[in-house]
């Protein structure tokens, strides 16, 4: 049912909440997992050039040390949690917008399955799903399951 699943992550602690559930179904299906952390190029853009965001667009982070640093620690995270358990695992870091990347490399991939937090690093929890999940659901064809940390039966 599912050979590759794809975790989108920010690094945040529901992100690890989902990251859990998409080993636990790895482990269950024998599943690959990919791990895609998205540089927002556009929380960016007034601090960058537009030759640097074309840059991050492509995958490329050159001189951009922190940036490389975040997205391959949030990658990592997963990586490292996958490979204990003996699942398979890819990890993937680019720029853009967040929610376009991720239903791009779903189509590109051939993703089964994403599985996402309800909500990321901005915790603001005025909505129920914050905007890159919404978008997600209203951008891709292939199957989501979102992952909410307060979702545990424990009341909000
Ligand atoms: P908002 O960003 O709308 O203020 P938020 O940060 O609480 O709200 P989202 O950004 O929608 O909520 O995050 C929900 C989930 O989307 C995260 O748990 C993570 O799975 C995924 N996600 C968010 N941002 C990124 C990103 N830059 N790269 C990869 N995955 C992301
Ligand atoms: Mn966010």
């Amino acid at each position: 049912m599912y050979e590759r699943i794809l975790v989108p992550t920010d690094g945040s602690k529901t992100a690890e909440v989902a990251i859990d559930h998409a080993l636990d179904l790895a482990e269950r299906y024998g599943a690959e997992v990919h791990a895609l952390y998205v540089v927002d190029t556009d929380a960016m853009n007034l601090s960058l050039g537009t030759e640097q965001v074309d840059r991050l667009r492509s995958g490329k982070f050159g001189e951009m040390t922190e940036v490389r640093e975040r997205a391959e620690a949030a990658t990592a995270a997963v990586a490292d949690r996958a490979r204990e358990r003996g699942i398979d695992v890819v990890e993937y870091q680019t720029g853009g917008r967040p929610h376009d990347a991720i239903a791009d490399y779903a189509e590109d991939e051939a993703i089964d399955l994403i599985v996402m937090g309800s909500h990321g690093h901005s915790g603001v929890r005025r909505a129920l799903l914050g905007s890159v999940t919404e978008r997600v659901l209203r951008t891709t064809h292939r199957p989501v399951l979102v992952v909410d940390e307060h979702g545990e039966g424990q009341p909000r």
